[in-house]
């Protein structure tokens, strides 16, 4: 077995015993591989051990990396997920190439997604990324401004609001790391009552999956624990 597919195993067995922990199903909780910076191969190889979900951070490394995966295996059917912040002039591509982007954090750009996506494709399913550490807020709708943005986003036909993202601040302590995750899961149970069809808290990394998975991520975001670290 290589590296990658003991990791994927690894990060599975570690997944479904966190679910266990909080009570939960093993498969209420799915896996997005993160393959930023890594090669075509290392995402086909964690293909053929049975992981189809993959997230990207970077538009254009996502695309050429598409391309070489179609090229050499083009039996493998993946499932793109665009996971870091969105520049307006890469919505075309990602719209077109991807099938969920997660870091929706405002409302031109879900405006662009949503005319963008090719009519032959389902609509693109998106979560609404929340900025829930405060200070450095570099990407993340404001949770005050959060409402106006779900009713825009759920306005169009081309998107399917799915739910809500985040990337809390590093925190190596796990009431803190549940604390953050905390209040995203109480902002998205606010978003079902006032009748969003929302199924999908995507949170959750290599350092802080326990947490998240105790309260409540639908889809964590795996990237150093299956492909090791990055330079
Ligand atoms: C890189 C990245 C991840 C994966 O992080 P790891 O710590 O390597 O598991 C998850 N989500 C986002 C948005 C990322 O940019």
């Amino acid at each position: 077995m290589s590296i990658i597919q003991a990791n994927l195993q690894a990060v599975r067995e570690h997944i479904a015993l966190a679910a266990q922990q909080a009570a939960r199903m093993p498969d209420a909780v799915r896996l997005v591989a993160v393959s930023k910076t890594c090669p075509a191969q290392a995402i086909i190889e964690a293909a053929r051990a049975g992981q189809l979900a993959f997230g990207e951070n970077y538009e254009q490394e996502a695309l050429r990396k598409m391309r070489q995966i179609q090229e050499a295996a083009p039996e493998l059917h993946l499932e793109w997920h665009f996971i870091g912040p969105v520049q307006a002039n890469k919505t075309r591509g990602i719209a077109a190439h991807f099938d969920w982007v997660h870091s929706v954090d405002r409302e031109r750009i879900a405006r662009r997604l949503a005319e963008q996506r090719p009519d032959d494709l389902p609509p693109l399913n998106i979560c609404l990324q929340v900025n829930i550490s405060g200070e450095d807020s570099k990407s993340g709708v404001e949770e005050a401004a959060l409402f106006d943005l779900a009713r825009v986003a759920a306005s169009f036909p081309r998107l399917r609001l799915r739910g809500l993202m985040a990337i809390p601040e590093p925190q190596e302590d796990p009431e803190k790391q549940r604390a953050a995750f905390h209040r995203l899961r109480s902002m998205y149970e606010r978003l079902r009552e006032a009748g969003y069809d929302l199924d999908t808290l995507s949170m959750g990394m290599t350092e802080d999956m326990d947490a998240a998975i105790a309260e409540g991520a639908t889809i964590v975001r795996i990237g150093t624990a299956i492909f090791g670290a990055r330079n």
